[in-house]
């Protein structure tokens, strides 16, 4: 990889173009941080209703001097007849607006040439581009524009390796139905899926998927909210089938300083009084805790929800339990209030809205997590030294489930084997039982059950790594100073053409 230096100046410039996702927006605010941080300039691509729900991050960041900017460009909402403000994909998929999905899409699309526009405007121009995944079309703006891409990905390795594996080895033309599992080639441990399991992300986006490989493909480099210590060989394993190089270089959340990143805040304002969530936890014992979550994009219907509320009161221990703006309605909100009533305020917490999570998790209290899966909570519950049980709904999820169930052993399975339905879930009956979501928060919580306490151990291991790889030495400190230092070093020598 060549990335541009800048002449006589040899700090390099990252262009950041997250996806409009929160689990994408938040990895990747958490990410120029850092490199700035690190003394990298830092331009990153915003929109403007979602700059306002980070606003804290960014005036912290602005005060404390970093060399960030959060460069703000319109969303082309009219253009592509997407109602103003429609500039997340979770305004899509939590208010079941779904059907503008690929108005979504082209909308980000047409980002290029506004892109463009501020790249020529810089002087000295940036150095590179780093952009999401799922931002494919930046590949033409690095072209035309003679500049290094790097692809930032928000998930795990060991989900893009397998991804690529099955792919490149045709396994699934020989999968007879949906209820065959198949083994994933080409990695080191034996792993069975399921063809709904595998390739979640893309189902019925074969056009947007073929797109993204191929900017994959394309790409000089990938980076990764990730570290060695919990997948070391699937980051080499996707190095050398992508012929690339993979800087692992997370979890970020744990390189962010609370001066500038408000962890209360993150992606969002949280709803609730901050300090009186945290009184209420002090006052429960350690590990006694279940928080549950479902990342921004999943949709429980009040079926489920009444599933969930029995589960976890039947378990009998105190709980968090976290209900999306998206999921509200007057049932629901009937239904809440009685679970309240039932269970009683000292033993339930119902958070109506965005949760402030990291802050949740990391408190002494929580000794298990209920979560859909996603990386960044993933990464959350590791770095807060919380075991989890597993419930994935859709795209990586069943992978990133396997990593945390079969090869790293600090998460629990709730058996979900079907992705979630966009379409008719509002119809659809429960999916995952009461009885099961007792049982494994009673594996995790009570007194004198093994597991728990063996999962506990493993997964504070593995917190504290994920420490040590990100502080002064560690091997996501070290690969992000070798990246910045190759910028630095093409810098010095006067910039090299891509
Ligand atoms: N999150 C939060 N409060 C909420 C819901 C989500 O802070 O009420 C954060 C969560 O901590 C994580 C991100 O939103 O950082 C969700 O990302 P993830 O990859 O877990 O799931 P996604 O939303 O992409 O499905």
């Amino acid at each position: 990889m060549t990335i541009n230096g800048v002449d006589g100046d040899p700090k390099p410039h990252f262009v950041l173009v997250p996806f409009l996702a929160q689990g994408h927006i938040i990895p990747m605010t958490d990410f120029g941080i850092l490199l700035a941080s690190r003394g990298a300039t830092v331009s990153l691509i915003i929109t403007p209703v979602n700059a306002a729900r980070i606003r804290t991050t960014i005036d912290r960041a602005t005060a404390a001097g970093l060399p960030i900017r959060f460069v703000e460009l319109r969303f082309p909402c009219a253009e592509v007849g997407l109602p103003e403000g429609f500039e997340n994909i979770d305004v899509l998929t939590t208010q079941k607006q779904t059907q503008y999905g690929k108005n979504f899409l082209r909308a980000c699309f047409l980002l290029q040439r506004p892109l463009e526009h501020y790249i020529e405007q810089q002087s000295p121009r940036p150095s590179c581009i780093i952009a999401d995944l799922f931002q494919h079309w930046t590949r033409h703006v690095a072209r035309n524009l003679r500049l290094p891409r790097l692809t930032f990905v928000c998930s795990c390795t060991f989900t893009l390796l397998s991804d690529h594996n099955i792919w490149r080895s045709n396994v699934l033309d020989n999968v007879k139905d949906d209820k065959e599992p198949f083994e994933i080639p080409g990695l080191e441990q034996r792993i069975l899926v399921t063809k709904p399991e595998v390739p979640g992300f893309f189902a019925g986006w074969d056009e947007l998927r073929e797109e993204i490989r191929q900017a994959e493909f394309e790409a000089d480099g990938i980076v990764a909210n990730t570290f060695e210590a919990i997948e070391a060989p699937y980051i080499t394993g996707y190095a050398e089938a992508m012929q690339k190089q993979v800087w692992s270089v997370g979890p970020f959340l744990l390189g962010c300083t609370p001066a500038i990143s408000d962890k209360a805040a993150r992606g969002n304002r949280a709803v609730v009084d901050v300090p009186q969530c945290l009184s209420w936890l002090d006052s429960k014992e350690a590990n006694s805790v279940v928080y549950a979550s479902f990342g921004s994009q999943t949709h429980m219907n009040l079926a489920q929800l009444t599933e969930i509320g029995s589960g976890l009161e039947a378990a009998g221990h105190p709980f968090v339990l976290v209900i999306k703006d998206g999921e509200r309605s007057r049932d629901v909100e009937e239904w809440a209030v009685a679970l309240e009533e039932k269970v009683g305020p000292s033993k339930a917490l119902l958070i109506r809205g965005w949760a402030p999570q990291v802050v949740l998790l990391s408190h002494p209290a929580v000794g298990a997590f209920i979560t859909h899966c996603g990386w960044n909570s993933t990464l959350e519950s590791i770095t807060a030294g919380v075991p989890m049980i597993t419930w994935p709904h859709f795209a990586d999820h069943f992978l990133i489930e396997r990593l945390m169930v079969e090869v790293l052993e600090i998460g629990v399975s709730l058996g979900v084997k079907v992705p979630m339905s966009w379409t008719d879930h509002d119809k659809q009956g429960p999916v995952v039982p009461r009885d099961a979501l007792e049982e494994a928060v009673r594996s995790l919580l009570d007194e004198g059950r093994e597991e728990g306490k063996k999962m506990r151990v493993r997964v504070r291991e593995l917190r504290e790594k994920a420490k040590e790889a990100m502080a002064e030495g560690g091997s996501s400190y070290r690969n992000m100073t070798h990246l910045i230092e190759q910028c630095a070093q093409n810098g010095k020598e006067g910039g090299k053409n891509h």
